[in-house]
Formats: C-alpha cells, sequence, structure tokens
C-alpha cells in the first residue's frame, strides 16, 4: 500500500517540527511519498519563508540589494538543519539562487526556492530521494496545469524511488522555467502525486485535527467533521473554510482518493475524511456550516416575469458587462433576485442598474448591502424531514430576520440570506440545534 503525505509550513517551521514529521513517517512503513510546503511562522510574529521570498524578490525587481533578506532565509534553513544535525550545506544553492535571480529569473521561481531547499533539508534528514518537482510536473504554453504529461511523467519517474520527496507548489513551463500553483499550492502537488503513484490515500497533514463543523471563532470547541464528501466540501469550501486548497480535491477524486486532514502536533487524531461517497451517516443531519459576511442583494421586478423568455439573461448580462460574478439567484414569479460580493459590486452600482433598465427594462430595482449568506451543508439532509423547518424555527427563536432562502437541487444544502449583524448569532442558532440538542 502507497500513502503519499503532505506537510504544511507550520508542520515544517523548526527543527523540533521536522522531528515530529520524522517520527510520523517513520511510524508507517507505506508513508512514501512526502510532499512539503516552504517552512512557515514559528510564532504568530514570525514570518513564512514564501513570503520572505517574495519581498526579496520585490527588491530584486527595485534593482536592490536583495543580499541581506536572503542570507536570513539561509538562516531559517540552517537553523533547521543544524538543529537536526543533519551534514548538508546549501551554500552552493543559495549561489545559484542568488545568480539566477540576478539573471532575470521570475517572481514564480524565487517563491518556489522555499519548497525546493525545504525539499532538499527533508529527503536529507529521511534518507529518501530528491525529485525536483520542475522535472515532472508541467504547465502548457498557457500556464495552465498539464495533468495528462504530469501524471505520465510523475507514475514514471516515481517508479523508479521506492521513496521520494516531491516538494509542493510548483512545476516548469515548456520552456523549462519555473511557474508555482496559487497560494497555498503544495496541497494540489500532494493531491497530483497521489494519482500519480495510485495512492489508497493523501495525507494532508497540517495543524488542525481536520475541519469542524462551524468556525471555532463563533461556536466555543466545534465539533470535529469525521468523514465529509469532496460534494460537501465543497459547497463549504467555496464559502470560507480554508484548510485544504479547493484545487486540491480534483486529481485524487479523480482516481477515487481519499484525503484525510491530520494535525502534526496531535498525530493520534484521526482527523477528518475527505471521500468520493460513503454509507456512513453523519452524526448530525448537518456536516457542517459556512457563511460569509459583505453581501448585496440586487432585487430586480418586473410584472409577468416569469412569462418573458429570456429575462433572466438579459439580467445577467449586465452583470457579465461589469466584470462582476453572481453567488446566488433566487427568484419568484414576478421577482429575481441576484447576490453579488459587496465590494467587488460598491464602485459599479450605478453602472449594473443602468444596464439592467437597459437591456431587461425591469419596473424597479432595489439594492440591499450588508448581508451575510450561510450554508448549512449535509448528506444527510436528503433523508431526513424537516431540516428546513428546524433551521428556521432556530432563527426564529434567536429573532433572526431571514432575507433569503436558497436550497440547492441536490438537497444537500441549504443558503441563508441574513443581515451582517445577525450573521454570528444565526450560526451559533443553527449550530445549537442539530449538534447540541443532537437532533
Ligand atoms: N509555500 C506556499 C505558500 O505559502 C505554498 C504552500 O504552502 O502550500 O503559499
Amino acid at each position: 500500500m502507497i500513502k503519499v503525505v503532505k506537510f504544511g509550513g507550520s508542520s515544517l517551521a523548526s527543527a523540533e517540527q521536522f522531528a515530529k514529521v520524522g517520527k510520523i513517517i517513520h511510524a508507517d512503513k507505506d508513508r512514501r511519498y512526502v510532499v512539503p510546503s516552504a517552512p512557515g511562522k514559528r510564532n504568530a510574529k514570525d514570518s513564512k519563508v514564501t513570503d520572505m521570498l517574495y519581498a526579496c524578490y520585490e527588491l530584486v525587481e527595485a534593482e536592490e540589494d536583495f543580499r541581506v533578506p536572503l542570507m536570513k532565509i539561509k538562516d531559517r534553513y540552517d537553523t533547521i538543519i543544524n538543529g537536526l544535525n543533519l551534514k548538508l550545506s546549501l551554500e552552493e544553492e543559495f549561489k545559484k539562487i542568488t545568480q539566477n535571480l540576478k539573471n532575470g529569473a521570475g517572481v514564480d521561481y524565487a517563491a518556489s526556492r522555499g519548497e525546493y531547499l525545504n525539499g532538499m533539508v527533508m529527503a536529507c534528514y529521511l534518507g529518501y530521494a530528491f525529485v525536483d518537482a520542475a522535472e515532472v510536473i508541467f504547465f502548457d504554453e498557457n500556464g495552465n496545469f498539464d495533468a495528462d504529461k504530469t501524471n505520465r511523467a510523475l507514475s514514471e519517474r516515481l517508479a523508479k524511488e521506492e521513496r521520494a520527496v516531491v516538494p509542493g507548489f510548483y512545476g516548469s513551463m515548456p520552456d523549462g522555467s519555473i511557474k508555482t500553483f496559487s497560494r497555498g499550492g503544495s496541497d494540489i502537488t500532494g493531491s497530483i502525486v497521489s494519482r500519480a503513484v495510485h495512492a489508497a490515500c493523501y495525507e494532508n497533514w497540517t495543524d488542525v485535527s481536520g475541519f469542524l463543523i462551524a468556525d471555532p471563532r463563533i461556536i466555543r470547541n466545534p465539533k470535529p467533521i469525521k468523514t465529509i464528501t469532496y460534494r460537501e466540501l465543497r459547497e463549504l469550501s467555496y464559502m470560507g473554510a480554508s484548510v485544504l486548497h479547493e484545487e486540491a480535491v480534483f486529481p485524487v477524486r479523480k482516481a477515487g482518493i481519499p484525503i484525510n486532514i491530520r494535525n502534526t502536533n496531535a498525530p493520534e487524531d484521526e482527523g477528518t475524511w475527505i471521500v468520493e461517497s460513503t454509507c456512513q451517516q453523519s452524526k448530525y443531519t448537518i456536516t457542517g456550516i459556512a457563511g460569509k459576511k459583505g453581501f448585496v442583494s440586487v432585487n430586480i421586478d418586473k410584472d409577468m416575469m416569469n412569462a418573458e423568455v429570456g429575462f433572466g439573461r438579459k439580467v445577467l448580462a449586465a452583470f457579465e458587462e461589469n466584470e462582476i460574478s453572481f453567488e446566488h439567484i433566487p427568484s419568484g414569479i414576478d421577482t429575481m433576485t441576484v447576490f453579488v460580493h459587496q465590494p467587488e459590486f460598491e464602485g459599479k452600482e450605478q453602472a449594473v442598474i443602468s444596464a439592467i433598465h437597459r437591456l431587461a427594462e425591469p419596473d424597479s430595482i432595489e439594492l440591499e448591502g450588508d448581508l451575510a449568506l450561510i450554508a448549512v451543508v449535509g448528506r444527510g439532509m436528503r433523508a431526513t424531514r424537516g431540516t428546513a423547518g428546524r433551521i428556521f424555527s432556530a432563527l426564529a427563536h434567536a429573532n433572526i430576520n431571514v432575507k433569503m432562502i436558497d436550497q440547492g437541487s441536490s438537497e444537500l444544502n441549504i443558503i441563508i440570506g441574513v443581515s451582517n449583524a445577525d450573521f454570528e448569532n444565526a450560526i451559533r442558532a443553527i449550530y445549537d440545534i442539530f449538534v447540541e440538542t443532537q437532533l
């Protein structure tokens, strides 16, 4: 059996953290392929190596001296290397990096060195082979990830290594230059490697014991989520949960490989399993609650709207013209409401209103800002009667005015709109009714 293990920056911030990681890897001989991030923060005031590299690159661009900040980065690695008593010198590597930066290697090259160097340290520490991601992870001419080419090269390369470290976050362009994924992208690399080696599971080690039913900043000690499906996670992550990079689910999902989110600082915790499908019902009707503040509703009224072919398209064209994406569009017989992100919308509101008038000729348009959307998600909802009823009676008891309700056709989620001011109380009320009262 093969397990791929990815470790986030906080799991690799210091020699002590590396030692915990080493213990975890050695505890299970199936943990054969390791994907590290760059060293993260050691404490709240510390900087992530990736951020230091971006800052360093700004100096390169401004043609200022970048040697001092680059040496600070080298110190971070040397402290880890010395703390682990490794016989490894990054002297030559840093000379090469300095040279390449002077010769115009781009910002992605600079940022990727965090993972590249950490991969070297990790490979030396574990005695595993080091496989540079630039040789096995590919992007096409347009900068899009090339899944097929990568999968072929990576499978072939790793078939030759019993155990290996592949640094996260980057790959190469057809011309050989380095390109990174978006921030947090080592999660994606871990998923790509898992697919290439047909792993039995992809363990993603971080500093929390998986997903929680609700945001711990709102609910004190929320219960953990044991198992969540990919679809449920999409419904939740899109509303703001941030443990795993959104794009990391795609490569493994295609291959039917489950992801297990684990905590490096509490390896005994089982964490959260993310799976394609499961016959396990969650303990509660709902799997999770997530939400986001800062939406505007644009309410458009027109008599006989329901009979007018193309009305929705005309309304949405007004948003498209202004390059605004919409979040939800609940509708009634003579009304249609478009929910958009307030910060994106604010500067363009008058342009959008006039475009709607021009294109769709409505009777009236009304705006309401400072709204929050809350997604209540759960595969258990399909089989349970009265879920919506329970949510609304809980909200009514908490004196919260519900501004919008939208149930996805998959019966996997119910989206509720409330005012920003009611956001936290609404989440508490919903959590209490489903989790605290164990319904
Ligand atoms: N080091 C990169 C970042 O900070 C990628 C990662 O950690 O996944 O975004």
